[in-house]
């Protein structure tokens, strides 16, 4: 079954269109979490940014850029959050990748805050984790 981006994507759903080429599309999301709330995804299926292959991942966010840029000059936005969940551990709700875009504003309307909780890392060997990681990167 279609996921409602590819339902999207597709025509069989109404979005609002913001930029369209042959590999990415971005729409207004429909939670609007601050004006001018915008997703940008690949055409093509991919669950996340984390099984995205790297021309269509680049390709997807050159548009983000852009659209970050655009928020920033035309409607007074005073810096963007550019965020992908990937998983549903992560928060992500809709299984095919996409960004958010979401331009921030001094005050007004709705927002969101981002907390980021700091743990004790008396127990964790830092270097250890780091080589892991570095190790197991593609
Ligand atoms: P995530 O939690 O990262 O998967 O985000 C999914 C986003 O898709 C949410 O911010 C929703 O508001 C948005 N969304 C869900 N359905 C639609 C739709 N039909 N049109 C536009 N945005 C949608």
């Amino acid at each position: 079954m279609k996921d409602i981006f590819c339902k999207i994507i597709d025509g069989d759903i109404p979005s609002t269109r913001v930029y369209e080429d042959d590999d990415v599309l971005a729409i207004l999301d429909i939670s609007q979490t601050t004006r001018g709330h915008t997703l940008v995804m690949p055409k093509k299926h991919y669950e996340s940014l984390l099984d995205c292959p790297k021309e269509t991942l680049t390709k997807v966010m050159l548009i983000a850029q852009r659209i970050g840029q655009a928020e920033v000059s035309i409607l007074g936005a005073k810096g963007v959050n550019i965020l992908a969940n990937c998983g549903e551990a992560a928060g992500q709700t809709v299984m095919h990748f996409h960004v958010h875009v979401i331009p921030r504003y001094i005050g007004g309307e709705g927002g969101f805050r981002l907390e980021m909780a700091s743990q004790d890392t008396s127990k964790m060997n830092l270097p250890v984790l780091a080589k892991e990681i570095g190790d197991a990167m593609k």
